[in-house]
């Protein structure tokens, strides 16, 4: 599965070019332009799928594969003590490119990247009904 005008399509595709950090038959790996920190990549499947819940299991398990393995070498590369891995999927959690893809972010402490964590609480029996509700969907 290939989309014509999908930027990541086109790079996997060779057709634009990257910093080209990893790459096998299903997957490629490049530094992001715009990095969050130093060594900031991008982790992406060579076909076409928009959001995490439509790509296959087993692609998704290669992928997650070559994230860890990914992430390690940045690390060591970068000294970075930790890393995040993100995988924003919708318009409203940030996904610009509708091609599926896990940034890693290489992190040191006090970087101040992503310095607040919103946690909140459940409302009484909110917690039970989003609970049931996610199950009977599963
Ligand atoms: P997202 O908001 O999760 O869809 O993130 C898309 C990411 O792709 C952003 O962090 C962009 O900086 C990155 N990006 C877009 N175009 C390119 C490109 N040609 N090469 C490398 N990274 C890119
Ligand atoms: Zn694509």
């Amino acid at each position: 599965m290939n989309s014509n005008d999908c930027i990541f399509c086109k790079i996997a595709a060779g057709e634009i070019p990257c910093s080209k950090v990893f790459e096998d038959d299903s997957v490629i790996a490049f530094l992001d332009i715009a990095p969050v920190s130093v060594g900031h990549t991008l982790v992406v499947p060579k076909g076409h799928y928009e959001e995490l819940d439509r790509c296959p299991s087993h692609l998704l398990g290669d992928l997650i594969g070559c994230v860890g393995r990914i992430a390690r070498a940045i690390a060591g590369a970068t000294g970075a003590e930790g890393y995040n891995v993100l995988c924003n999927t919708g318009r409203a959690a940030g996904q610009v490119v509708d091609h599926v893809h896990f940034h890693v972010i290489p992190r040191v402490s006090g970087d101040g990247v992503f310095s607040h964590w919103p946690a909140g609480e459940y409302e009484k029996g909110q917690a039970e009904e989003v609970l049931a509700s996610i199950c009977e969907k599963l």
